[in-house]
């Protein structure tokens, strides 16, 4: 039954010091571009009756594909130069979901969480496990090396240099503004049935110590979604996500409170995560199709699309 006569989809490909005067044209002009094309795909399939779960692992394997995101090919680097991809992708309607940590091979994290929700009767593996179940599901497999770019690579020896710490993703060129850079991917839907789903996926944060795990492959801190309430994906400082279960607190204070979509996630992202140093931003869906895109960083990479619209794509805080 279709609950709210729209069907729609947002996306995000990161948050963090996204400043027009830093930006350079033509690098600016292939983000929305990449943005645009991934919110095109997905209303069409929207238009065909797609599942919202299907919508959401397609655009979260286009932002992986795409080389300018901190997600499968173009993932950042661990401080021991190898790459320790995440995902998780949750189902609204039936609260299932699929999470995945720690892989290495696997060409693109999101299919993998699609096959253990799908699949397994668990919900989350993590490194040469999870590998393993992504290829006897006939995933694609990669060597380690193939996630990596020139970009990333220099990023790394950057904050090494530095000795700056774990730092996180779109740092843009030097000075770098370590404490604020997030590349995370990630996508949440409402389709003509009226289901929500939700996916995330993310290299996590550059020169982060081999083994850490960050918010995005965790259901409830970095991705989330329940028809009752709302579909949610995350990014930015993992660990304050985790802390205060980020993407689920928004449902709650939905559920608990009788918030509105946006009421909630501003509360989360505006005045919660920043008592816990948290910096980053978020993507929320209603079930009844109203939607939030809030973030406490400069900017968010990040775009929307209704059915029967033109998809909306934004990057900077002046932008709607
Ligand atoms: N949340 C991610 C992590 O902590 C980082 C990001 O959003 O870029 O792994």
């Amino acid at each position: 039954m279709n609950r709210t006569n729209r069907a729609v989809l947002l996306i995000h490909g990161g948050a963090g010091t996204l400043l027009r005067s830093k930006m350079d044209e033509v690098q600016e002009a292939k983000y929305r571009g990449a943005l645009q094309a991934i919110l095109l795909a997905g209303e069409a399939q929207l238009a065909a009756g797609a599942a919202a779960l299907d919508v959401v692992v397609e655009a979260v394997r286009q932002l992986e594909e795409c080389e300018l995101f901190n997600a499968g090919k173009g993932a950042v680097y661990t401080a021991a130069a190898t790459h320790e991809l995440d995902a998780c992708v949750m189902d609204g309607s039936n609260l299932r979901a699929g999470a995945v940590a720690g892989l290495s091979r696997t060409r693109n994290p999101v299919l993998a969480a699609q096959a253990v929700l799908r699949h397994s009767k668990h919900v989350m593996f993590v490194g040469a496990a999870a590998d393993a179940l992504a290829a006897s599901h006939g995933l694609e497999q990669v060597a380690p090396d193939w996630f990596g770019t020139t970009q990333r690579l220099e990023q790394l020896q950057r904050a090494q240099l530095t000795d700056a710490g774990a730092l996180l993703d779109h740092d843009g060129q030097a000075p770098i503004v370590e404490q604020s850079k997030f590349g995370t991917v990630g996508a949440v839907a409402l389709d003509l049935q009226g289901h929500l789903a939700a996916a995330t996926s993310t290299g996590g944060m550059t020169n982060k110590a081999v083994g850490r795990v960050g918010d995005s492959p965790l259901i409830g801190a970095g991705c989330y979604a329940n028809d009752a309430t709302v579909a949610v994906s995350c990014t930015g400082t993992g660990e304050a996500f985790m802390r205060s279960c980020a993407a689920f607190d928004v449902s709650a204070l939905m559920a608990y409170q009788g918030l509105s979509v946006q009421a909630a996630a501003e509360q989360v992202v505006l005045e919660k995560l920043p008592k816990l140093g948290g910096a980053g931003g978020l993507i929320a869906l209603a079930a009844n199709g109203e939607f939030s895109l809030p973030f406490n960083t400069a900017g968010m990479y990040r775009g929307h699309v209704t059915l029967g619209n033109a998809p909306v794509v934004a990057i900077y805080r002046d932008e709607s």
